[in-house]
């Protein structure tokens, strides 16, 4: 029997406006516990919730960014339920006309360009943090108001690694749009995962879980896979009625496994009812001409027209903004695009990803990088040499590239005469072999070369000790 597998995701995006939706208390992460509070997020009796204008323009920018539907008009709605991180006991969402709707973003499978729909994308205030300790918990509401742009997919995503793909596009777009910081790790990029499994050809979806709230690519795709492999493993016992029920399940990154959390709430179960605290929203004429910010897509375009680059090359370096302008400044220096590209992709960010360290906050500016590029170029250095020297400026970055060159001793010897004079040398020393060599062993010239680099300790110009032995040994 073969399967088919469906997904669609809800991502949670904190918008990166400096007060919250409703009031104008602080969003800054990381604060003493309740310190960003005020009546209106704490949901004190009376206090009235008033719109952030900044948290509009950045949904319309969105919309506008995934070739959405804005509508000019939507509401804002309550959604009740009760839960200690929720003072007012109802979350302020929109519910039946969202501020954004029927969007798409593209992402790419086996090579095609793939069309992922987008539903809707709405706005609505975060939650508090429950705090659990040994015996009791706490809260803390300085997340409370925090606004989020709820983004919903339909369920198009066929796999796992589509997941991922259009996980990885979407994080792009918004850090793009400089709307959300999008960091996962500290909450701001949150993915609920919705999947099911269909015998292939069965028209009606699967019974869909929902998997709540995994903050790593690595995990949600963890998290999918094992949900898969238990929906087909009931299939195939022929207890799919009863194992797979619509629900939410948690995964557990220690184990790898995910388990029931509770069971799914249908949107009756919310009591929504539009907010008379809040008028309906117009979007102000004005957002719909602001300027879009070259997109990942159109930048990647550009970047394998311009400079050349692979497809693969120009999406690694477009995944992220401030990537892409650090490659355009190490270009603009005047260094070839693809020593750019190579230097940049797999020295300096493989130096960096082991360490952990952000693009930007390189301890290697663009500026020294194009120098170290130029130097490989000019041959004053080696490749060998060059990553000698990145390794030196990883560990002192404040040394300059020539400073750097000169203490590791690295500066290769570039002079025809002094080359020539070694190889004379070596030749000298070494009139048996130029005789095999001239009576047709020709396999002997890589031992003079070694002979070249081993008399100059390494530093010779590789390319000008061959065009030198070469002349004085056939010429
Ligand atoms: P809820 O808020 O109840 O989770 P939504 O309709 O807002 O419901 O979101 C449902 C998400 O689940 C959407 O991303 C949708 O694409 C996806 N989805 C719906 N049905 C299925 C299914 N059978 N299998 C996988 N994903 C599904
Ligand atoms: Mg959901
Ligand atoms: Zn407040």
């Amino acid at each position: 029997m073969e399967y088919e597998v469906v997904i669609g995701l809800e991502v949670h995006v904190q918008l990166n406006t400096k007060t919250k939706i409703f009031c104008s208390c602080p969003t800054s992460f990381g604060e003493r516990e309740n310190l960003n509070t005020c009546p209106v997020c704490l949901g004190l009796p009376g206090a009235l919730p008033v719109m952030n204008r900044e948290a509009v323009k950045k949904a319309v920018l969105f919309g506008r960014a995934i070739n959405a539907k804005i509508n000019k008009r939507s509401i804002f709605a309550r959604k009740n339920y009760f839960y200690p991180d929720l003072p007012k006991g109802y979350q302020i969402s929109q519910f039946e006309i969202p501020i954004v709707e029927n969007g798409e973003l593209f992402i790419e499978v086996d090579g095609e360009e793939k069309r992922i729909g987008i539903t809707r994308a709405h706005l609505e205030e975060d939650a508090g943090k429950n705090i659990h300790r040994e015996g009791y918990s706490v809260v803390d509401l300085n997340r409370a108001g925090t606004p989020l742009l709820e983004i919903v997919s339909e369920p198009d995503l066929r796999s796992s690694d589509e997941a991922i793909a259009y996980l990885k596009k979407l994080h792009a777009i918004v850090r793009y749009l400089d709307i959300s910081d999008a960091n996962m790790q500290e909450g701001s990029f949150r993915v609920d995962a919705n999947v099911s499994v269909r015998p292939k050809g069965q028209k009606e979806f699967g019974t869909r879980v929902e998997i709540k709230n995994i903050n790593s690519f690595k995990f949600i795709k963890q998290a999918l896979e094992y949900e898969i492999e238990r929906h087909i493993d009931a299939y195939e016992d022929g207890t799919y009625q009863e194992e797979v029920v619509q629900e939410t399940r948690l995964f557990n990154s220690r184990t790898g496994e995910t388990r029931s959390m509770r069971g799914k709430e249908e949107s009756a179960d919310y009591r929504y009812f539009p907010d008379p605290d809040l008028l309906p929203l117009e979007v102000p004429e004005e957002f719909f001409s602001l300027p879009i910010p070259e997109l990942p897509d159109e930048k990647r375009r550009r970047f394998m027209e311009e400079y050349k680059l692979k497809p693969y090359d120009a999406g690694v370096l477009t995944a992220e903004p401030e990537l892409a302008q650090f490659y355009e400044e190490v270009v603009g220096a005047g260094v070839d695009p693809q020593m750019a590209n190579s230097y940049l992709s797999v020295e300096l960010l493989g130096r960096l990803n082991k360490k952990n360290i952000p693009i930007t906050e390189s301890p290697i500016s663009a500026q020294k990088l194009a120098q170290v590029i130029k130097r490989v170029a000019d041959k004053t250095i080696s490749g060998a040499g060059a990553k000698k020297v990145l390794d030196k400026l990883m560990e002192e970055p404040q040394l300059e590239v020539d400073e750097a060159i000169e203490k590791l001793g690295l500066k290769q010897i570039s002079d025809p005469a002094v080359i020539e004079e070694m190889v004379e040398e070596v030749l000298e020393k070494n009139g048996d072999k130029v005789e095999q060599y001239r009576n047709g062993k020709t396999k002997l010239f890589g031992y003079f070369v070694g002979q070249v680099m081993k008399a100059s300790r390494g530093k010779a110009n590789p390319q000008l000790v061959n065009q030198i032995l070469k002349t004085k040994l056939d010429g």
